[in-house]
């Protein structure tokens, strides 16, 4: 007997191989496929008369097979099968190539659903290659009505997947529904299990709309919620204030090689002034990458540390944490400042200790005595003890996830006590967005670039091109210069027409550039492994023999890592990504004085596409991007494979203002009847267990 949370195994006609495709897509148990969407209908809820058919059309027929048969086509050594199809209106054929197996599944006197293309030759009007369904008892789930569509991974089909869905479809009935009826009867809302059902298999338009209704409002209701929750509990906690030292920090920025952009100052003011409070500060810093984010990171540190408390700036990979190490360090030269960093491979600190040269570095000594502390996960994994931590800082990551802010308090010395949080990204998110979904933060955008900035040149390149592109890219290397190149995909067995960076690497390192160094990054590498690449080709002191010209990777490479040296990055498929993620991968190079380039190829030629590219040869401004990418596509697409985890929307769209507000309205009437949701358990059991997944990420 199958319930919610049989594994989809269990499935009749599920194998090995399909459970393998589905949890590609990471469905595991029956009721992640109840809430795996369709993006797509198919509408053939109009059945049309036969002598209705006119070419050109798509169609959907219900009729009996009068004859059904296979032929060889005389030229050609194809197999063809003909059917003849009649209703009471008339009849016509059906045509189907090299899938002899027809002949065999449908036989004449078969009452049967079709839906496909209509087309034409010398006797009138035919069905090219349609789908067809035979009609038993059930009603058709391939071609009658509105028949969904799901997005595939390599191996499945859509019949398989509605298959399946149908068999487990009146499971939903067990679905616990935590939206309070209150809510569900102001907005008119669908029971969830209706919901889902209708959502896979509308029984008509009228209900799909209120299948989608519900789960959108169910998406922004939890979004929102979550962070109202996350504010109230931060509320109950109190912070250490940090004096802001005017002539120190004066001093500091005077002295830097460089002016601050308006928006920097801004920004660190905000910081500044929010510090300052006995209440923690949550803030995010969003700015393009290059924008200065870690300037003004530096600024609110440097107060932390004259007020003679600790900060910490955690990252999420060792070479980041190594590079803001280095240039931390740096800049802070002359201040005195003690500066540690932590990584699972690395533990230092910028100043002489004793004379006692033995003295183990660990961890603890670190904590214990330094002002600054840089690093990576590692520093909330291990049983670390920080010493007065007072500011929070974490880079490149969409928001502090909660379990790291409670981590971070656990971990102080006092418990009833939150260090001040700052959360930088490079993740263009609009402003309007972020105050939505994550009321609980305060934001400070930096917009505007420093001054001096040599632009990309950023190149949609023809397929013509090509060779004279691998021609110019050659003499950059000669030159010195590196390489990216960027594929969506990773093995060639995932291909749907589509660029993988498996085969892309054999063809450049044995065809193309067979004299130069050349290696590949992805996500199924393991994390040392894409450490180890990334730092060889990162680091300008790499020995000549492990030195890399060319990476060739997947969107794994990460942000935030310099590399002055990379002045071209490629960019294959670049029709597959969202404009906001192009913007992101130009942005791992021109970090340096030499020009750069950024070349895109891309496999469809359609306006549409061209449009969507021209616009990144023309802006350079990733908010902007985002913003019109959103308008195209949702944020699930525009966000989803940038930074996982960012947004949970699968149908609601953040356009939809009006859901929005309704979803905040509600939120409110449930805090003011019980701020600790304890009115609703299922509910309040339904957060915790985002809570959960958020602990996961
Ligand atoms: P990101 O926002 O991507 O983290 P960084 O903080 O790494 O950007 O800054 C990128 C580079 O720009 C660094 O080399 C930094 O020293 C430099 N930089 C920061 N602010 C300015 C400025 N106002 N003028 C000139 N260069 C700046
Ligand atoms: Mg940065």
């Amino acid at each position: 007997m199958l319930t919610l949370t049989s594994s989809i195994k269990e499935i009749n006609k599920v194998g090995i191989a399909t459970a393998r495709q589905l949890k590609n897509i990471n469905i595991e148990i029956v009721e992640d496929l109840l809430h795996y969407y369709p993006f797509r209908y198919d509408d053939f809820s109009a059945v049309a008369n036969i002598n209705s058919l006119k070419a050109g059309i798509n169609a959907n027929i219900v009729g009996h097979i009068e004859l059904i048969q296979n032929k060889r086509s005389p030229r050609k050594k194809m197999n063809i099968t003909e059917a003849l199809i009649s209703d009471s209106t008339g009849s016509v054929k059906a045509i189907w190539f090299n899938q002899p197996f027809i002949s065999r599944s449908l036989r004449a006197g078969d009452k049967v659903s079709f839906s496909g293309k209509v087309d034409e030759d010398y006797s009138g009007a035919y069905l090219k290659s349609p789908n067809y369904e035979k009609i038993g008892e059930n009603k058709g789930a391939h071609t009658q009505g509105l028949v969904p569509n799901y997005h595939l991974t390599s191996g499945l089909t859509q019949k398989q997947l509605r298959f399946l869905m149908a068999q487990i479809i009146n499971i939903s009935e067990r679905l616990v529904d935590w939206m309070p009826s209150e809510i569900k009867n102001n907005l008119a809302l669908f029971d969830l299990k209706d919901a889902i059902k209708n959502i896979h298999f509308p029984q008509n338009k009228e209900s799909l709309n209120k299948a989608r209704k519900r789960l959108s409002f169910d998406e922004l209701f939890l979004i929102q919620l979550r962070s109202q929750l996350i504010k109230q509990e931060f509320l109950e906690y109190k912070a250490d204030p940090i004096k802001f030292l005017e002539k120190e920090t004066k001093e500091f920025v005077k002295n830097l090689p460089f002016e601050l952009t308006n928006d920097q100052k801004i920004a660190a003011w905000k910081i500044l002034q929010g510090i300052e409070q006995k209440k923690p500060m949550s803030r995010l810093l969003e700015g393009d990458v290059g924008s200065g984010k870690t300037i003004v990171a530096v600024i609110a540190m440097l107060n932390t540390a004259f007020n003679k408390k600790q900060s910490v700036l955690m990252v999420p990979t060792e070479i980041l944490a190594k590079q803001h190490f280095n240039s931390i360090c740096s800049l802070l030269k002359k201040t005195g400042i003690k500066i540690g960093i932590i990584t699972n491979s690395e533990k230092k600190l910028n100043y002489k200790q004793d004379s006692k040269k033995d003295k183990v570095i660990d961890s603890s000594f670190i904590t214990q005595n330094s002002d600054i502390i840089i690093g990576t996960h590692a520093l909330i994994q291990k049983n670390i003890n920080f010493k007065n931590l007072s500011l929070a800082i974490i880079d490149e990551q969409h928001r502090f996830g909660v379990h790291q802010r409670k981590k971070l308090i656990e971990e102080s010395d006092n418990k009833t006590t939150s260090p001040h949080l700052l959360s930088m990204t490079a993740t263009p998110i609009p402003r309007s967005l972020a105050l939505a979904l994550y009321g609980d933060l305060d934001i400070s955008i930096i917009r505007e670039m420093p001054k001096g900035r040599k632009q990309i040149i950023t190149q949609i390149i023809a397929e013509t091109d090509r060779v004279a592109c691998y021609q110019f890219i050659k003499e950059q290397i000669k030159e010195g210069r590196q390489v990216f190149v960027i594929c969506p995909l990773i093995d060639v067995s995932d291909k749907l027409g589509v660029k993988s960076v498996k085969e892309e690497f054999e063809k450049l390192n044995n065809i193309i550039f067979k004299d130069l160094k050349i290696a590949m990054l992805h996500g199924r590498m393991k994390s040392q492994e894409k450490e180890e690449i990334m730092s060889a080709f990162a680091d300008p002191n790499t020995a000549p023999d492990k030195k890399i010209d060319i990476l060739v990777s997947t969107s794994v490479v990460e942000v935030g890592v310099d590399i002055p040296n990379a002045s071209i990055i490629i960019i294959e498929g670049a029709d597959r990504f969202g404009l906001a993620q192009l913007h992101q991968f130009r942005g791992r190079v021109g970090r340096g004085e030499h020009q750069s380039h950024c070349f895109l190829f891309s496999e469809s030629n359609s306006q549409k596409t061209l449009d969507r590219l021209n616009a990144l040869v023309s802006s350079n401004d990733g908010l902007a991007l985002a913003q019109s990418d959103l308008k195209l596509r949702g944020p699930g697409e525009v966000y989803g494979t940038m930074q996982k985890g960012f947004l949970e929307l699968k149908l609601a769209s953040i356009f939809d203002y009006k859901l929005m507000r309704y979803a905040k309205d509600e939120i409110s009437k449930l805090f003011n009847a019980d701020s600790k949701l304890k009115k609703w358990p299922s509910l309040k059991e339904k957060v915790d267990e985002i809570q959960g997944e958020i602990h996961l990420e």
